[in-house]
């Protein structure tokens, strides 16, 4: 993940692995560059969001083969339980 900055009053920039580093070289570029003073223009950007679905996507087969297992013993339960039903025929 990589955050960046880019000041276009004077096509400034810099990228940093973290937030916290990223705006700790803003404030160095503000400080020396503009006067502490904040320019206009300037950007932060950082890593796009996550989505569930992409987070998710190594779990899928993990949650496919779980259904599998529920629907299996659900199964079995109600196998057993009709087995053992002294009502049945
Ligand atoms: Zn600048």
């Amino acid at each position: 993940m990589t955050y960046k900055y880019r000041c276009n009053t004077c096509q400034a920039g810099g990228s940093a692995p973290t937030k916290a580093s990223v705006n700790e070289l803003r404030a160095d570029h503000r400080r020396t560059a503009h006067g502490g003073l904040i320019p206009d223009g300037e950007e932060l950007t950082g890593p796009p969001p996550l989505f569930p679905r992409e987070v998710l996507r190594p779990y899928l087969n993990l949650a496919r083969l779980g259904l599998i297992a529920l629907g299996l013993i659900c199964f079995l339960i109600l196998t057993i339980a009709q087995a053992c039903d002294p009502a049945a025929p």
